[in-house]
């Protein structure tokens, strides 16, 4: 059976019916990006770059930072990395940060929250990426967005910094795209208007099914209640991607969702362009993919978009899955 789901790696992952859509990788480490060609990822759906910041005692320089991505790029040739802006905060600590206690660390200071306030760190990374830039295929992901304001403030600032970089003489890509993750209610509700902003989005369900539901993703307690597969994560997923294709732009899915067999037929019926997941779920959600009809994922959304429980919700895709195999 792994020899069978081998076989899939050069295979594009495309309906019965001939609609494609991407199947990316999410990486932390060189580890992983070895992992996701290896498994053959068309690209880079969110690399976590939290872990260039972890397990030392002071910040990456602008120059680690740069040999880091650089490598990324270089190592995935021609293929798209989402760099993502550094999450650090939530359950996230970097000890030599000295980062404040705080009563309530996911709704606190975290991810590009910090980095608005501490531009020294905003800019060392923004360079670093815009310099790799040059070497490779690299787009720019902000994390945490809760509105307008926040993507125009830091898009100031990364214009700036391509300035300067023009200025120095300095090559990269003048046509990096920039995207948000849409991990906050928030977010989803605006997205008609945050989509204006940038060139995509990436949906990151795990903190998104965590402030709707307003259930702790790593409290065990409650572990029954957190599921991204209710009526109300399920709207907001929906209307994310109308708000992007309406305005002829795309929406990726890097939260873990994207990686569950049970939810597959139904991100593909909703629209959802990219899928990026751990690289070791690739084969398996591919061969999902190659084994469904995009006419029928597609009537399958719709009917779920009107399930009221996330009971009836569960039972109709597990009689979906039953069909394919
Ligand atoms: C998410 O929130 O879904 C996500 C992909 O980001 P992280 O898991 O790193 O918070
Ligand atoms: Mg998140």
């Amino acid at each position: 059976d792994k020899y069978e789901l081998k076989k899939l790696k050069y295979l594009p992952s495309t309906t019965i019916d001939g609609h494609h859509v991407r199947i990316c990788a999410n990486i932390g480490t060189m580890h992983d990006i070895v992992k996701a060609q290896e498994n053959g990822a068309e690209g880079v759906g969110l690399y976590r770059t939290e872990f260039l910041f972890m397990n030392r005692n002071e910040l990456p320089t602008e120059e680690e930072q740069f040999q880091a991505y650089k490598n990324a790029a270089e190592y995935m040739s021609n293929k798209s990395i989402i760099i993502r802006i550094m999450d650090i905060g939530g359950d996230k600590n970097l000890p030599y940060m000295n980062l404040p206690y705080e009563e309530n660390p996911f709704l606190g200071w975290r991810a590009i929250r910090i980095m608005i306030d501490k531009k020294d760190m905003l800019h060392t990374q923004l360079r670093a990426i815009l310099r790799a830039s040059f070497f490779g295929k690299l787009l720019i992901m902000y994390p945490m967005i809760i509105s307008v304001e926040e993507i125009q403030q830091l898009n100031i600032e990364l214009n700036l910094l391509k300035t300067q970089l023009r200025n120095e003489r300095k090559k990269f890509d003048e046509n990096i795209k920039v995207g948000i993750m849409i991990e906050t209610p928030a977010s989803a509700i605006i997205a008609h208007h945050l989509i204006k902003e940038v060139d995509f989005f990436s949906i990151g369900t795990n903190d998104l099914t965590q402030y709707t539901l307003a259930v702790d993703r790593g409290n065990k307690l409650i572990s029954h209640l957190y599921n991204p597969i209710s009526p109300s994560i399920l709207i907001l997923i929906n209307k994310v991607i109308e708000a992007s294709h309406a305005a002829g732009k795309w929406t990726a899915m890097c939260g873990e969702m994207a990686g569950d067999e049970l939810a597959i037929p139904l991100l593909l019926g909703m629209g959802l362009d990219e899928f990026s997941m751990s690289s070791t779920s690739i084969l398996q959600i591919k061969k999902i993919i190659r084994n469904t009809h995009y006419k029928d994922a597609k009537k399958l959304a719709q009917k779920a978009l009107n399930y009221s429980t996330t009971e009836s919700l569960m039972q109709l895709l597990k009689n979906k899955k039953k069909q394919h195999i």
